[in-house]
């Protein structure tokens, strides 16, 4: 009797700490499930800051941050290589009168249209265009000799004439119309990779003054103009 007694409360003892280490390995493994979900929502928000910081806002192509960083890298990248690469300036003509006629939300859109059409244009994995400021955008190209910029502006310019926004105070055309400057070099360590910057500065500035909607390449200013506006 006293051993069957015994064997009872050994029994009964067992399945209590059975259930209860049950209800300890459910414990853990719901506090896993709880952690796991946690990194993975942190990891999405971490993800989500980061391409906040390089994108710009209206636009949502890369911003400003984002093509310093790229510019430097693709500058030492190409040194290496001691190939040439190119930097494209593109202004839209004549976009203040744009948003006085048809107001800043009109504007904004335009941008965005023609942010959107430059990016579609440009396809290949090492090149980037960025919103540079305001109703400016740039293009970096690796690897890239001025025929090829050059010939890439030349599409990006049809881009951005099929589009067919309408602009009718521009001087130049009855559509949104942008003008490009280009500077093709090869990276140097005693060379600043802003001057490619500055440079395309000058003939974007140069194709302002050609009367806009058209497309300057330093270099070639020397012996042969892009085509002429
Ligand atoms: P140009 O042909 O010489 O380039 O003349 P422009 O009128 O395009 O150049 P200007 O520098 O005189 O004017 C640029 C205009 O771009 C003025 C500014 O209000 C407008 N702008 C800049 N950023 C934005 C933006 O984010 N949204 C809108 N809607 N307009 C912008
Ligand atoms: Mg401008
Ligand atoms: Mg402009």
């Amino acid at each position: 009797m006293i051993l069957e007694d015994y064997n009872k409360t050994l029994e009964q003892d067992v399945s209590e700490r059975t259930l209860a280490l049950e209800i300890e390995i459910q414990e853990r493994k719901r506090a896993e499930m709880l952690a796991k979900r946690a990194e993975l929502a942190l990891r999405q928000a971490n993800q989500k800051l980061e391409s906040l910081a390089t994108l710009d806002g209206l636009t949502q192509i890369s911003n400003r941050r984002r093509f310093d960083e790229f510019l430097q890298h693709t500058w030492l990248m190409t040194m290496r290589d001691g190939r040439e690469m190119s930097v494209i300036l593109c202004d839209v003509d004549y976009f203040k009168n744009y948003n006085d006629t048809y107001g800043h939300q009109a504007g904004d859109v335009c941008l965005q249209q023609v942010a959107k059409a430059i990016q579609k244009t440009v396809q290949r994995s090492g090149d980037l265009v960025a919103r540079y400021g305001g109703e400016e955008f740039v293009i970096v190209l690796a690897n890239t000799d001025a025929e090829g910029a050059v010939s890439l502006a030349e599409r990006v310019k049809s881009a951005i004439a099929s589009l067919k926004i309408l602009h009718s105070t521009s001087d130049v055309s009855s559509y949104v119309t942008i003008s490009m400057g280009i500077c093709t070099m090869v990276p140097k360590l005693t060379v600043l990779p802003e001057s490619l910057v500055s440079c395309a500065d000058k003939s974007l500035y140069l194709a302002k003054r050609h009367g806009r909607n058209c497309i300057k390449h330093y270099q070639k200013l020397f012996f042969r103009d892009s085509k002429p506006c």
